[in-house]
């Protein structure tokens, strides 16, 4: 079973157009000694982070058709939010910074083959009540709480590559139709449609923060965690390469 610990949120209000307007974290907390559940040993943030891929982290296409990396580090794994102490663990695609037109409802392709280990058919956007319960929450300092960071990542696809290796489609505006938890999904497949499900935007603006937030997670941890931003950039610039 797959859960989330040890998220962290943050506002960011007031940004630019490029500025994502909120941004879920997950931080990597390592999992109880017992009961762990991975075929693998327990991923824990290694003391001299890999500047190498781990086994099964390349052979990814973009989850956009044509996209590429952003060029702005803001929107890369790694990067800091020093306003709330916590660190940015996915790329962001943006139509303001990228290499292809970004909208609502553009697909979401599954980066590598893998299971589906979570599609949100059954989500339900946020209301206006459920922000204001969530951002009092946060006020309370409960802004780790697991439950209170998912309710911000929206409609959310999970595939399983195997290794210890998960990508994770964030604030989605729908599933794509045969996508089911336990099935097969090939590299290129379209998943799901980029949206803005989850973030506050989409009830106070409304069509401000459409971005796909894409992950890739080795065990606990994401991708390149631990390094500087341009040995992230070229650690993602090696996953991505064919
Ligand atoms: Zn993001």
């Amino acid at each position: 079973m797959l859960v989330a610990t040890g998220v962290t949120l943050a506002f960011r209000s007031g940004g630019g157009s490029s500025s994502p307007g909120v941004e879920v974290e997950f931080l990597a907390t390592p999992t109880p000694a017992t009961g762990n559940t991975q075929p693998r040993q327990p991923t824990r943030t290694p003391s001299t982070p890999s500047t190498t891929l781990p086994p099964g982290a390349s052979g990814f296409s973009y989850p956009i058709d044509g996209g590429c990396l952003p060029q702005d580090d803001a929107l890369m794994p790694g990067a800091p939010r020093e306003y709330r102490q916590g660190t940015h663990e996915g790329v962001d695609f943006y139509d303001s910074d990228n290499c292809v037109a970004i909208g609502l409802d553009t697909e979401v392709l599954a980066a590598k083959a893998g299971t589906v280990t979570r599609a949100d058919w059954d989500y339900q956007d946020l209301t206006a009540e459920e922000l204001a319960e969530l951002e009092a929450r946060v006020e309370r300092g409960e802004g780790n709480d697991p439950d209170v960071l998912d309710a911000f990542r929206g409609r959310q696809v999970w595939v399983d590559h195997g290794n210890g290796i998960v990508t994770r489609y964030v604030h989605l505006n729908g599933i794509a139709e045969g996508v089911e938890v336990g099935g097969r999904v090939e590299r290129g497949e379209v998943i799901g449609y980029v949206g803005e499900s989850g973030s506050p935007e989409s009830i106070t603006n409304s069509g401000t923060q459409v971005h796909l937030h894409f992950e890739i997670r080795v065990g606990d941890a994401y991708l390149g965690q631990g390094l500087d931003p341009d040995q992230v950039r070229q650690l993602y610039e090696q996953a991505f390469s064919q």
